[in-house]
C-alpha cells in the first residue's frame, strides 16, 4: 500500500501543504517544533480518523480557523483511491473516492498504518499495565472474539471484586462468577499465547536484521496463572480449580488475586532481560522490532503491507542500526521518518528516498 500524495488545509501548524511522496522512504527533517510530528499525525489521521496524540479533534484545527482537512491518494495492489477527511466544530466528514460516507467505520480500513512514536518505548520500559494494553489492542485488531471475551472478563472481574469487598462474602455467588471468569480467561490466555508466539517469530527476525545479526530477541508471554492445558476446555477446568483454591486468600485480601488481569510479557536479548539490563538503544530496538512485527501481522491478515510512520526513532540508534532498519524495511513498506538533523541520516540510505525540510509548517 502506498500513499502517493497528501494535501493539508489548516491542519495543526500547516496553513496549506501539498506533497507527493516517494514510494519507499520519505524523511522529514526539521528543528524542534516545526511540524514534523504534525505531518505524521495528519497521515495517521487520514488513515484512522483520529489522532495518536489527542482525543480532542479540535486541537487538530489550525489556531483561529474553523475547519481542518486532509486529503490523500493511496494505491493498493488492486485500486487507486482518493480519501478525504475534514474536521470542524460540527464533527468529522469523510469521503472515499469522492463519495461521502455516513459512518466512519465505512471509512477506516482503506489506508492502514503502523506508527512508532517515542512513547512506544514504554512497551519495554513501562509497567505491565502498558504491555497488557498493547497486547489487548493487538489481539483485538486481529480477533473480534478476543474483544468480546476481554470485555466479558472485565465486567465479571469487577463484580467479583465488589463481592469480595463485602463484609459477609457470598461464596455461592463468587463460585458462579469464577465459572464465568474461567470461561473467558481460558480463551484470553490461549489467544495471548498464540499472539506472543507470532510476534516473537517476526520480531526476532527484525531485531536480528537491525542489530546486524548480533542480538537474538525473545518475547515471552508471562501468564499470571501457570497452566498446562493446551486447549480451551481443559484450560477452563484447570482455571476453575485454581480459582477455587485461591478463594479463601482472595476473601482475606478483599480482591481477585489471580487471572489474566495480571499477565505480562517479557523481552530478552541473548537471554538477558531487556527491561532490566538493556541499553537505551537495545530497549528502543526491541520496542521497534515488536512494533514492526505488526507490519507482518497486518500483511498476513489483509495480504498487503500498511505504511509505516516512525517518529523520532533515528536519534538513539547508531548508524549501523539506522541503515539496517531503513534499508531492510523500505523495500517492503513505504516508510515516513522524522529527524531533527540531516547528519542523523546515514549515507547508505540516501539513494531511493526523498528528504523534505520542514520549517514553521512549510
Ligand atoms: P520536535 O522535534 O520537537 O518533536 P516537531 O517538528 O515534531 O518537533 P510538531 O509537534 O510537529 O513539532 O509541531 C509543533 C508545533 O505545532 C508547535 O510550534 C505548536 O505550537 C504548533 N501547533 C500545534 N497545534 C497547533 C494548532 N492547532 N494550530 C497551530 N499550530 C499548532
Ligand atoms: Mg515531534
Amino acid at each position: 500500500m502506498i500513499l502517493n500524495r497528501i494535501h493539508l488545509g489548516n491542519f495543526r501548524n500547516y496553513e496549506t501543504l501539498d506533497l507527493e511522496f516517494h514510494p519507499k522512504l520519505n524523511i522529514f527533517i526539521g528543528r524542534n517544533a516545526q511540524g514534523k510530528t504534525n505531518l505524521l499525525e495528519s497521515i495517521y489521521f487520514l488513515a484512522l480518523a483520529k489522532s495518536h496524540r489527542t482525543s480532542k479533534d479540535k486541537e487538530l484545527i489550525r489556531f483561529n480557523q474553523d475547519e481542518a482537512f486532509v486529503n490523500g491518494n493511496i494505491t493498493t495492489s488492486y485500486s487507486n483511491l482518493p480519501l478525504s477527511l475534514s474536521v470542524s466544530g460540527k464533527g468529522k466528514r469523510a469521503k472515499v473516492n469522492h463519495m461521502e460516507v455516513s459512518k466512519l467505520s465505512q471509512y477506516i480500513g482503506h489506508l492502514n498504518v503502523v506508527l512508532f512514536a517515542p512513547e512506544d518505548l514504554n512497551i519495554v520500559k513501562g509497567s505491565p499495565q502498558i504491555r497488557r494494553k498493547f497486547i489487548n489492542m493487538e489481539c483485538g485488531q486481529i480477533s473480534k472474539v478476543y474483544i468480546n471475551m476481554l470485555s466479558g472478563y472485565q465486567k465479571v472481574l469487577a463484580q467479583k471484586n465488589n463481592y469480595l469487598k463485602q463484609k459477609n462474602v457470598d461464596r455461592v455467588m463468587i463460585d458462579v462468577l469464577n465459572e464465568q471468569l474461567a470461561y473467558y480467561a481460558s480463551l484470553i490466555i490461549l489467544k495471548r499465547q498464540q499472539f506472543v508466539d507470532t510476534i516473537e517469530k517476526y520480531a526476532r527476525k527484525i531485531h536480528a536484521d537491525i542489530s546486524n545479526g548480533q542480538e537474538i530477541l525473545a518475547v515471552r508471554y508471562k501468564p499470571n496463572i501457570k497452566y498446562e492445558a493446551t486447549e480451551v476446555g481443559a484450560l477452563e477446568q484447570e482455571l476453575k480449580a485454581l480459582f477455587q483454591e485461591t478463594l479463601e486468600r482472595e476473601i482475606e485480601r478483599g480482591q481477585a488475586l489471580i487471572g489474566p488481569h495480571r499477565d505480562d510479557i517479557a523481552f530478552y536479548i541473548n537471554d538477558f532481560d531487556v527491561q532490566t539490563y538493556g541499553s537505551q538503544g537495545q530497549q528502543r530496538t526491541t520496542a521497534l522490532s515488536v512494533k514492526l512485527a505488526e507490519l507482518e501481522l497486518i500483511n498476513e491478515e489483509i495480504g498487503e503491507y500498511p505504511i509505516l510512520l516512525l517518529d523520532d526513532v533515528l536519534s538513539e540508534l547508531d548508524e549501523t542500526r539506522q541503515s539496517h532498519l531503513l534499508t531492510s524495511i523500505r523495500n517492503r513498506v513505504q516508510t515516513f521518518v522524522t529527524t531533527t538533523s540531516i547528519s542523523d541520516i546515514n549515507h547508505a540510505i540516501m539513494d531511493e528516498m526523498q528528504a523534505l525540510g520542514i520549517e514553521d509548517g512549510k
